[in-house]
C-alpha cells in the first residue's frame, strides 16, 4: 500500500476518548472523557424543537451566523469590559477543539515554538504537530501546580511564537491568577508574541477562586487569542459549537483557515444555542452552584474512603493520587494506562490515565470527572471503595 504521512505516525490517537471507547465496551460508569449526564437547559431544547421545522437548514455564514456572533460578542465583551467587533474579530468552529486547532494553524509556522504548561489537555501535542510547531513544555509543579515564570521568560528569549494558557487548566483544576496571567502577558507584550488562551470551563470556577479573562487584562487584547466553547456552559458537548477571539488581522486570518476546513458549524445548532445566550447572569450562578455540589460531593467521598487528590479550584476534573495502589505487589510495572484498564474491568470504573496529559514521566494519578448526578457519582464512589478493599 501506498505510505501515509509520517506526520501521523507521530501521534497515537486520543487516550481520553479511547478510554470512553473501552468504558463502552464493558458498561463501566465513564468518569473518564469529560462531558455531563444531564441535559441542556429547557429554553435550548425548546428552541432546537422549532428549529427543526423553521430552519435554518443550509450553511450559516462560513465564520459563524451574524446573531450568534453578535450575541457571543457582546456577553464576551460584557465579561472582558471592550466591545468586540462581531464582523472582524470573532469566528465560530466546530467546537474548542476547532477554535484551538484553526488558532495554531493561522499563526505556526513549520518549526515555531510553541509553550506549553505540562500537565496540559492532550489536544494541544496534536494541534502543535498538525500546524507544524514544536511545543516546548512548561511544567506545573504538583501539588499547587505552580510555575516558572523565569522559564516562560527563557521560553519567549528563545522565539517562541505564543503560549497555550488552559486557564481554568485541564486536568489539574488550576485557576490561573490575575498576578499569574498579568506576568505572562506582560512578557508576551514585551517579545512580541501571542497568549492563546483556553476557557471553555470559564464558568466552572470555585469560591474564592474567580476567572481572570486575559484577553481583558490592560494591553493584552492585541496579544491574545482566545479559544472558547459552549459546550461546558450549556451542556451540549456534542453540539460541537465553539469560537476564536482575538485581534482582527488574526481573525480575519483564521475565518479563511476555518472555511476551508469545516466551512461552518452547524447552521440549525448556532440557531437553537442562541436560547442559551439570552438567559441571564442567573443561569451561570446556578450552573455553578450545580458544579460546585456535585464537587464538594465528590471530594468528600474520596476523602471518606481515604484516597488522595488535588482539590480542583476550577474544570470539573480531579487528579487521584494511585501511587499506594501501584506500590502493591499485584501492580509490580503497571503504568496508570494498564491500572486504568483494569479498573474498568474489575472495578466498573472508567478514568483517565494521568500520563496522557504530563510531559514528564508521571505515573501516579488518574483523571476523574465529576459531571455526573449525585447518583451516579455515589455508584462511582462505591467502585473506588470496593478498589481499596481488593488491594487492602
Ligand atoms: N475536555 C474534555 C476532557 O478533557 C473532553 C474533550 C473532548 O473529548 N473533546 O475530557
Amino acid at each position: 500500500m501506498p505510505r501515509i504521512s509520517d506526520r501521523v505516525q507521530t501521534f497515537t490517537d486520543s487516550v481520553i476518548r479511547r478510554m470512553t471507547r473501552i468504558s463502552d465496551e464493558y458498561g463501566a460508569i465513564n468518569l473518564s472523557q469529560g462531558f455531563p449526564d444531564f441535559d441542556p437547559p429547557k429554553e435550548i431544547l425548546d428552541r432546537l424543537a422549532q428549529v427543526a421545522y423553521e430552519g435554518p437548514h443550509q450553511y450559516s455564514v462560513t465564520f459563524g451566523a451574524q446573531n450568534l456572533r453578535e450575541a457571543i460578542a457582546q456577553k464576551q465583551g460584557r465579561a472582558i469590559g471592550r466591545r468586540i467587533d462581531p464582523d472582524h474579530e470573532i469566528v465560530i468552529t466546530c467546537g474548542g477543539t476547532e477554535a484551538m486547532m484553526c488558532t495554531m494553524m493561522t499563526i505556526c509556522n513549520p518549526g515555531d515554538q510553541v509553550m506549553v504548561f505540562s500537565p496540559f489537555y492532550e489536544n494541544y501535542g496534536a494541534d502543535a504537530i498538525l500546524s507544524g510547531a514544536e511545543p516546548i513544555f512548561i511544567p506545573l509543579v504538583p501539588p499547587e501546580y505552580h510555575f516558572d515564570i523565569h522559564l516562560v521568560e527563557q521560553g519567549f528569549q528563545a522565539g517562541a511564537k505564543a503560549i497555550i494558557v488552559c486557564n481554568p487548566s485541564n486536568p489539574c483544576g488550576k485557576v490561573f491568577t490575575r498576578e499569574e496571567l498579568m506576568a505572562i502577558g506582560t512578557l508576551a507584550v514585551k517579545y512580541d508574541a501571542y497568549v492563546v488562551t483556553d476557557e471553555v470551563y470559564e464558568h466552572l470556577v470555585y469560591a474564592p477562586y474567580t476567572h481572570t479573562y486575559m484577553s481583558g487584562l490592560p494591553g493584552m487584547f492585541d496579544h491574545t487569542i482566545t479559544c472558547n466553547s459552549l459546550s461546558k456552559t450549556f451542556s451540549i458537548t456534542g453540539w460541537r459549537l465553539g469560537y476564536v477571539i482575538g485581534p482582527s488581522p488574526v481573525i480575519e486570518a483564521a475565518k479563511k483557515v476555518h472555511d476551508f476546513l469545516t466551512v461552518g458549524a452547524a447552521a440549525p445548532l448556532q440557531e437553537a444555542i442562541l436560547a442559551g445566550l439570552m438567559l441571564g447572569d442567573e443561569y451561570y450562578k446556578e450552573l455553578q452552584e450545580t458544579y460546585t455540589r456535585k464537587r464538594d460531593f465528590f471530594l468528600k467521598g474520596l476523602d471518606r474512603i481515604g484516597l488522595k487528590h488535588n482539590i480542583p479550584q476550577g474544570t470539573y476534573f480531579v487528579l487521584v493520587d494511585i501511587q499506594e495502589f501501584l506500590d502493591l505487589p499485584q501492580f509490580q510495572g503497571y503504568s496508570d494506562l494498564e491500572f486504568c484498564e483494569w479498573m474498568i474491568r474489575n472495578v466498573g470504573l472508567a478514568a483517565v490515565p494521568g500520563s496522557s496529559f504530563f510531559r514528564e514521566p508521571v505515573n501516579r494519578y488518574i483523571r476523574l470527572h465529576f459531571a455526573r448526578s449525585e447518583e451516579v457519582l455515589g455508584e462511582a464512589l462505591l467502585c473506588l471503595e470496593r478498589m481499596t478493599e481488593i488491594v487492602s
